[in-house]
């Protein structure tokens, strides 16, 4: 404890919120020895594995929008921490939690921790410690998780002639960020399966697992695809064409693009999405789709690795498309064009 997080004791003493709020006894993993309530969780490794960290702080108002609701806030703290782990291959297995807040609101609290551990429950995942203080709205989350030796993925494994594939569909947390900031009216289940999109996204654990085998690179779009892309390029020392007219959009993106109210730019540059961005030698694609069989799993080639540095973006007329704004450093990469 450090000075100034006694202010909280005023409202609602710190240990017995913590207790009340974070220590769930009933998540336990049998490789949680000490979990919450001493100085240090004590953690059980697995014999033949490689231990994967990642973490991943929301700020209110700049990785959330102010206003979002608690349970939204809960969920997205660990799923965008889960969706680093699913992008290196791992299992995962312990998260730790700081939370920063402004005051005990035990209402926000209630709604945090719903979202929060129904997403750790779905996952098998155990909160194992953490921190409270008081401050500006910020949550603060480090998840770990389990590779077999030497089986992590990386950006860096992308080689020529290689396949570039998404999971599920791109470019809808984007609608839900533009409709927050009134650059988008949407209305009905259109305007509520955009916000869900930005508020609720589904980590790829079980895609992540079982690309294990099969990709050759991985990185989860949280950037937008133009830069995600172009971490991957940057890393493995190559290039891609992709074709515009394969990128997976919802039936809503679609749309939009049909009537002219929005184009390209949203989901090439907004992110948000964490969906799984691999590549993979063509020569596996049988085993590819042997590997996603799982409920709500797809996948969708949308282009190809080549030597020469940089992304080509190919739109319907075989014209080369560049986007507006964002994401252009990673656009050209190593000066290639
Ligand atoms: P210390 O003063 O030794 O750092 P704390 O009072 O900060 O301990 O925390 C007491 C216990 O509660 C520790 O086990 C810590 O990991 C856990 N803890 C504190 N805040 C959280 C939180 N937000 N989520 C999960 N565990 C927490
Ligand atoms: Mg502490």
């Amino acid at each position: 404890m450090r000075p100034g997080i006694r202010d909280l004791s005023r409202q609602l003493d710190e240990f017995t919120l913590i207790s009340r709020y974070f220590d769930r006894k009933h998540v336990s993993r049998s490789d949680v020895l000490t979990g919450i309530g001493d100085d240090g969780a004590v953690l059980s490794p697995r014999a033949g594995n490689d231990l994967v960290l990642t973490s991943d702080v929301l700020v209110s108002g700049i990785h959330f929008p102010v206003g979002t609701a608690a349970s939204a806030v809960g969920h997205k703290a660990l799923a965008v921490n889960l969706s680093d782990l699913a992008a290196m291959g791992a299992e995962p297995a312990w998260v730790s939690l700081n939370v920063t807040m402004p005051r005990p609101d035990e209402a926000w609290l209630e709604g945090f921790c719903e979202g929060f551990f129904a997403l750790a429950d779905e996952h098998a995942v155990q909160l194992v410690g953490g921190d409270t203080t008081r401050g500006p709205l910020t949550i603060g989350v480090h998840a770990l998780g389990w590779v077999p030796r030497g089986g992590a993925l990386r950006r860096s494994g992308a080689r020529p002639g290689d396949g570039v594939y998404v999971t599920g569909t791109l470019g809808d947390a984007a609608l839900g960020l533009m409709q927050v900031q009134r650059r988008l009216v949407l209305e009905g289940a259109d305007a509520t399966e955009a916000r869900r999109r930005l508020d609720r996204p589904r980590p790829r654990v079980q895609e992540g697992v079982r690309l294990r085998r099969v990709a050759s690179a991985c990185i989860d779009v949280s950037d937008g695809l133009v830069a995600d892309v172009g971490h991957v390029l940057e890393a493995s020392g190559v290039g891609a064409r992709i074709e515009l007219e394969s990128l997976p959009r919802s039936t809503l993106y679609r749309r939009l693009q049909d009537k002219g109210t929005i184009d390209w730019d949203p989901l090439l540059t907004h992110g948000d999405d964490y969906e799984l961005l691999f590549t993979m030698p063509t020569g596996r694609r049988a085993e590819l789709a042997r590997s996603l069989t799982g409920p709500g799993m797809r996948c969708t080639c949308i282009g190809v690795i080549e030597p020469d540095p940089g992304l080509r973006l190919i739109d319907g007329d075989g014209g080369e498309y560049r986007p507006r704004r964002g994401g252009y450093d990673h656009f050209t990469v190593q000066g290639g064009e």
